[in-house]
């Protein structure tokens, strides 16, 4: 009896994952889908004219080559998402390298994008695979040994995604003998591993292969930061649900090569720039924004000393 319950209420998300590809699908057609980000609304970023930084390596390299090559997510909605069809990337964090790019003095339409997991990141600019990374990456003292951070450019907070009909799990304190997925290689897995012991933690290399797992009663919570479970449960609002307060601090920067100084002020300054002159506002609220929460005002950018 319970197995057929089961299996019929996957079924049942199945079908409405299914209308959501398809209804998805269908937006780019005619007008953007409802809850897609707002393409027309988007800004222009005006590209910077002569710009030159050559005490950067990477910007130097980048200049040569003739475009920027950005690491990025594609599964994050509002975030960072590919569209399976075209290939295209939208997404706050897909605006911010854009904007960062027109500043360096490349054409934002030029990007190359490239998806690296969350364990991916500091081998991806160690090696020079991508020249900076723009991905729901937190600033921390660890990173930082490995990587550069410009910004931070957005502050989130670990947070709960669970089944719309769960009861039981109200915050991290009731994760005990719970399946809790998260990612490799991030923050919030970290803490989980860390700070709650008892938690039964169930690791992936991306969060829509936990929300996947969640749908399907694999798992009991998916746990990562606040901005991109918001983003799920915005998509499946009869399914999914954020239980909670956050329960961390995840300020968000740009990853840079190590010791590339250069290339860090001169992100710090273009965000502070772009901050100002309201393309940061306009861009967050044409795509994380349409999640359902107003724009925040940005977190002061952290413009360490080299060498630190
Ligand atoms: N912000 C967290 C981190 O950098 C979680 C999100 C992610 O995995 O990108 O680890």
């Amino acid at each position: 009896m319970f197995r057929t319950t089961r299996a019929s209420a996957v079924l049942a998300l199945l079908t409405v994952l299914l209308g959501v590809a398809v209804a998805v699908a269908c937006g780019k057609e005619g007008s953007p889908p409802s809850k897609g980000p707002a393409a027309d609304k988007l800004p222009n970023y005006e590209v910077a004219q002569g710009f030159q930084l050559p005490e950067s390596p990477t910007w130097t390299r980048a200049k040569k080559r003739g475009y920027l090559i950005v690491g990025v997510k594609e599964d994050q909605p509002y975030l960072g998402e590919k569209d399976p069809a075209t290939g295209a990337y939208s997404g706050f964090d897909i605006e911010i390298a854009r904007m960062m790019s027109a500043s360096l003095g490349f054409d934002p339409q030029t990007i190359r994008f490239r998806t690296i997991a969350s364990a991916n990141r500091e081998t991806a600019l160690q090696n020079g695979q991508i020249d900076f990374y723009v991905g729901t990456y937190t600033i921390n003292a660890n990173r930082r040994k490995l990587v550069g951070f410009a910004g931070p450019y957005y502050m989130a907070g670990q947070s709960l995604l669970v089944r719309a009909d769960e009861n039981d799990i109200h915050g991290p304190q009731d994760l005990d003998g719970k399946r809790v997925c998260s990612v490799t290689g991030s923050t919030p897995y970290q803490r989980i591993k860390e700070d709650f012991p008892k938690a039964v933690l169930v690791a992936y290399d991306t969060y829509s292969v936990c929300v996947d797992n969640l749908l399907t009663y694999q798992v009991d919570a998916v746990t990562t930061d606040d901005a991109i479970l918001i983003g799920y449960a915005a998509k499946l609002p009869d399914e999914l649900k954020v239980v909670g307060k956050p329960f961390s601090e995840e300020p968000y920067g740009i990853g840079v090569p190590h010791g590339d100084n250069a290339l860090r002020f001169a992100l710090d300054d273009a965000l502070e720039a772009r901050e100002k002159n309201g393309d940061w506002k306009k861009a967050y609220e044409a795509t994380l924004g349409l999640s359902g929460v107003p724009a925040p005002t940005p977190p002061p950018i952290d413009r360490y000393p080299a060498g630190s």
